[in-house]
């Protein structure tokens, strides 16, 4: 553990309680170092400076663009206190150890935002200020670096909890504090000059990630795209090892995630399922006792809409599904591990893109989306809600049975994959009917089972696929008529979140109709 908290280091270009910490670090013994400006304010509040110009024999020159990159301060906050070398080193060029690190970097955003022309813009990016803040977090086994106003409280608090040093913990927390303030700012300074100098690329949009992939074009042929991996080892899309077939393009990453993120839901111990896709919505997914049954249960709830689909499976695939797939044009298809000879199979269809992630993504491990709005990002926890047959509120004269539970559990498990409003009709395991996309519930209800009728028509079957089904609503029923639409359609047995002023309406309609709802208290929209 490092020593108590000695020597600080102050730059700060937002003086905002400055002269707080300062005082609050002196009267705890701190000795206090600076740099121009700020050590002008400390010193005006009467406490004792030291000016960094001093520490490194170097005078502050070039209008402040050289202050304190000099081995007298990198060294300060680098050195390894528990090394003998470090520490012979520090001796030897008379390099003193610095505690604390507290800087806030020239406010590059804030010039930008006031419309400052280019010259000044460059002025205000600060290298010194990043330079410390990323040695000091380095550090952090023995340095302190606070890079926010906000955190003077919580400094002087830990501070006065370890008699003047701070913990471990802290220190970790407030380096990765520091880096995410670095990395924000050095993205603002590369999304300022694409904007300057008019570069196209996506690439200068590039928050944070690795750039993967540079691709001919985006959504549409109009739009140039990238692909840019954040690091992470998750099974999916990003991880996984392309076997053949041409680069996936921007709409097969985005679709191929969709449905492999869907077919992980799937537990493989619990039998084979596949998800196929298209435009990022499910047109089929389904258990079987085979893989190959899977798939060609998914496949018959929507043919038409599986060609030219994304096909993802959540177990190993084999020869005899590889041929069933290699009947229709697929774009591509994705699975934990690829059985050698099923690979074969597809090597004369040079098109499909086949790809093996290794494994399975935990569909509950806590992650992150973000999306973008003109200004700005959305950022939220992943949906990772889940619902067993234990959190079911039952809210009809008629409970469902234990196969209509099994149903309303995996259309319900789909339906948080399809985009609202979503609508899934599912009998024994396998959608029968998927309403996507509407503006209006009813409408994704009644489409839904128009397109089982469809599907019914075309395979020859005397009833719609939808009869004896079961049916989930990503949200719930405003009215009754959308449960009524279903009912007709065949639906025995409904899931849903509840909580509609008109619920009451909505259930009686359920009791007239014979139809057993349950409740989930949870909703699944996703846009
Ligand atoms: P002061 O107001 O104390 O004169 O300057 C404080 C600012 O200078 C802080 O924002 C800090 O990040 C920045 N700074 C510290 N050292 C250097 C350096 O060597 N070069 C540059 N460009 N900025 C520095």
């Amino acid at each position: 553990e490092p020593r108590p908290i000695r020597r600080a280091l102050l730059s700060v270009s937002d003086k905002e309680g400055l002269v707080d910490l300062g005082r609050a670090l002196a009267s705890r013994g701190v000795e206090l170092l600076s740099t121009g400006g700020t050590a002008h304010t400390l010193r005006q509040a009467g406490l004792e400076v030291i000016d960094v110009a001093e520490v490194t024999g170097f005078p502050e020159m070039m209008d402040g663009r050289v202050k304190t990159l000099h081995p007298r301060v990198h060294g300060g906050l680098l050195a390894l206190r528990d090394n003998d070398a470090h520490v012979a080193a520090m001796t030897e060029h008379g390099i003193g150890e610095i505690d604390l690190l507290v800087v806030n970097l020239y406010p590059f955003e804030a010039t930008v935002a006031k419309g400052a022309d280019y010259d000044t813009c460059i002025e205000n990016i600060d290298i010194g200020g990043p330079a410390m803040i990323r040695a000091a977090a380095k550090n952090h086994a023995f340095v302190t670096v606070v890079v926010d106003v906000q955190d003077y409280e919580k400094l002087l608090g830990d501070m006065d909890q370890h008699d003047g040093a701070t913990c471990a913990k802290f220190r970790k927390k407030l380096s990765q504090i520091a880096y995410a303030r670095t990395a924000a700012y050095d993205a603002a300074v590369s999304t300022w000059m694409a904007e300057a100098i008019g570069v196209e690329t996506p690439r200068r949009r590039a928050v944070a990630g690795m750039l993967a992939q540079t691709m001919r074009y985006g959504e549409n042929p109009h739009q140039k795209a990238a692909f840019y991996k954040d690091g992470s080892t998750r099974p999916g899309v990003a991880t996984a090892r392309q076997l053949q077939g041409k680069e996936l393009s921007y709409n097969n990453i985005n679709d191929t995630d969709a449905a492999f993120e869907l077919v992980a839901e799937f537990d493989p111990a619990n039998g084979p399922a596949c998800a196929i896709i298209k435009h990022a919505n499910p047109c089929g997914v389904a258990r079987g006792e085979t893989l190959t049954e899977a798939y060609s249960r998914a496949f018959d709830c929507d043919r038409t809409s599986a060609f030219g689909g994304i096909v993802a499976l959540n177990q190993t695939l084999d020869v005899e599904t590889a041929k069933v797939i290699s009947e229709i044009f697929t774009e591509v298809v994705i699975a934990p591990q690829i059985d050698p000879a099923a690979a074969e199979i597809f090597a004369r269809k040079k098109n499909l893109r086949l790809l093996e992630t290794g494994g399975l993504p935990d569909p509950r491990a806590v992650a992150t989306t973000i999306r973008q709005v003109s200004g700005g990002y959305l950022v939220q926890d992943k949906d990772t809600g889940h619902i067993s047959a234990e959190d079911l509120k039952v809210v009809t004269k008629r409970a469902p049975t234990d196969e209509e539970i099994k149903d309303l559990l995996f259309a319900w498990t789909v339906a948080k994959h399809v985009k609202s409003n979503a609508i899934v009709y599912v009998k024994d395991a396998a959608t029968v009917g998927v309403g996507a996309g509407q503006m209006s519930r009813v409408d994704s209800t009644r489409i839904a089972a128009r397109k089982a009728q469809d599907m019914a028509a075309d395979l020859g079957l005397d009833t719609p696929l939808t009869q004896g089904s079961v049916v989930a609503s990503d949200a719930f029923f405003p009215f009754p008529d959308g449960l009524l639409t279903a009912a007709e359609a065949g639906a025995t047995a409904v899931i849903q979140p509840g909580g509609s002023m008109r619920d009451d309406k909505v259930i009686a309609a359920a009791d007239e109709a014979g139809i057993a709802m349950v409740f989930t208290g949870m909703r699944h929209f996703r846009h």
